[in-house]
């Protein structure tokens, strides 16, 4: 199964961004009102130049308590980020999330992002795939 496969079967949304300079406590209220765990950081809203997760935040307020709330998202984001391509197995994604530890992977084609796929869209297109496999084979044996 392909990147690409796992876009087309999730809603049609443009990925959530927000503007370097956001805070975080901007950014954690946008995380809670649209029930997603992280939130790319990009001043086109194309082009990513970081990756602010739930932990990133978490991780923050445990060290520091609730002053880092005023903080920008450029001080806590991931800059390194790590993405991949539509045509990219989605099987080698799952397992560079698994060896990176990390959840969320921005899509990127030609320079821009195009998506955004969680671990959890991964897993949810890989059970279905296996369902349908599962189907296919009883209905051959059973001659349906
Ligand atoms: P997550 O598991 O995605 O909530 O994120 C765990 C940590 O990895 C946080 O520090 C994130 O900023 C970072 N992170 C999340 N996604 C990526 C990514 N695609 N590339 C690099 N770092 C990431």
């Amino acid at each position: 199964m392909l990147v690409r496969q796992i876009l087309q079967s999730k809603p049609k949304q443009a990925v959530i961004t927000v503007q370097p300079g956001t805070s975080i406590s901007e950014a954690a209220r946008l995380l809670a009102e649209r029930r997603i765990g992280a939130v790319v950081v990009s001043a086109d809203g194309k082009t990513p130049i970081g990756i602010l997760s739930e932990r990133d935040i978490v991780r923050e307020l445990g060290r520091r308590g609730s002053g880092c709330l005023n903080d920008s998202v450029d001080v806590l984001m991931t800059k390194n980020i790590v993405t991949c391509s539509p045509a990219d197995q989605a099987d080698g994604v799952l397992e560079q999330m698994t060896a990176g530890r990390f959840r969320h992977m921005p899509v990127i084609e030609d320079g821009q992002m195009i998506g955004i796929i969680s671990i959890g869209d991964v897993v949810a297109a890989r059970l279905a795939e296996l369902k349908m496999e599962k189907d296919a084979l009883a209905g051959m044996i059973m001659g349906n």
